[in-house]
């Protein structure tokens, strides 16, 4: 199997690695390169975690435990849905409603950081997608400590056949990066290093959060009023500039419609439409610690 030819470059992206396989294939289109190793991805989205697609290129792999925390940002996931390294390929699709793109008021394009592609260029003769450029939210790149970046004409799909080099002009994904966007990246650098380490930390979050905030003690009614005065104080608390970046709604002048984080997360949240992303959980962890002094990392 051609694909299986090419090695992996470090920290590279699995979709990356797939487009650069292809481009370096000779096949006539990607498409009919996929076709060729059984494969049909066509959305090949910075966010997308879940997915058939996804899920057939980390098989086709087969090293799941390598792969995974290495060339995928699906660790982080684990504070909404619990395990996932171990979980078995097809599970990975019944999450695939957790591949959201639109809510977000940060970039969700693909990133990359310019001193890595140069870096990349220089020693491999080609740029590539990195797994960590790629985490919701993030602006920096940890290694080198430097901004990440966005196509000015962001690329969404590398479907399309874009590597880093292919792209002749960049912005930053944080063009002002306040104090509260720093203490918000920090936070969310110790939970990706806990993805880690300590899988189990991880994937206690979201039933600590649960289980503190206990909606359940209250009838239906008042669970509404309950989420309601939680949201107010968590807005006044996180501030606009953070809640903006993190979530659209936040943007928009009229704020009608605007999510309640706590009713979609705490109500009803056995159900599987209770599950979101990881965004969505850390950002409530990330009020209770610096307003509530309660660490759910401990
Ligand atoms: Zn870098």
């Amino acid at each position: 199997m051609m694909f299986l030819n090419l090695q992996s470059l470090p920290n590279e992206h699995v979709f990356s690695w797939l487009l650069r396989s292809y481009l370096l294939s000779g096949a006539a289109n990607f498409l009919s390169f996929q076709k060729q190793i059984n494969i049909d991805a066509t959305k090949l989205y910075a966010n997308q975690v879940f997915g058939s697609g996804f899920a057939d290129i980390i098989q086709i792999f087969d090293n799941r435990q390598k792969l995974i925390p290495n060339h995928t940002t699906a660790l982080l996931w684990q504070v909404s849905v619990g395990e996932i390294v171990s979980s078995k390929p097809s599970s990975l699709d019944s999450f695939e409603h957790m591949n959201e793109q639109q809510f977000f008021g940060h970039d969700t394009s693909w990133h990359a950081c310019e001193h890595c592609i140069k870096a990349d260029m220089d020693r491999y003769g080609i740029s590539y997608w990195h797994a960590e450029h790629q985490y919701p939210s993030v602006f920096t790149c940890f290694k080198h400590l430097k901004p990440l970046l966005f196509a000015k004409e962001p690329v969404k799909n590398i479907y399309f056949e874009v590597l880093p080099q292919n792209v002749t002009t960049w912005n930053r994904v944080a063009p002002e990066a306040s104090q509260s966007l720093i203490g918000w990246q920090c936070y969310l650098k110790e939970v990706i290093d806990l993805c880690h380490t300590n899988t189990s930390c991880i994937a206690q979050i979201k039933p600590k959060i649960i289980k503190y905030f206990n909606v359940d003690k209250y009838k239906q009614r008042e669970q509404k009023l309950y989420c309601e005065r939680l949201n107010l104080e968590y807005e006044q608390a996180m501030g606009n500039q953070l809640l903006q970046y993190l979530f659209r709604d936040y943007s928009r002048e009229n704020l009608r419609g605007k999510t309640n984080v706590f009713s979609i997360l705490l109500i009803n949240h056995f159900k599987s439409s209770g599950v979101r992303n990881p965004i969505y959980w850390l950002a409530v962890a990330y009020w209770l610690k610096i307003s509530k002094q309660l660490d759910v990392l401990s």
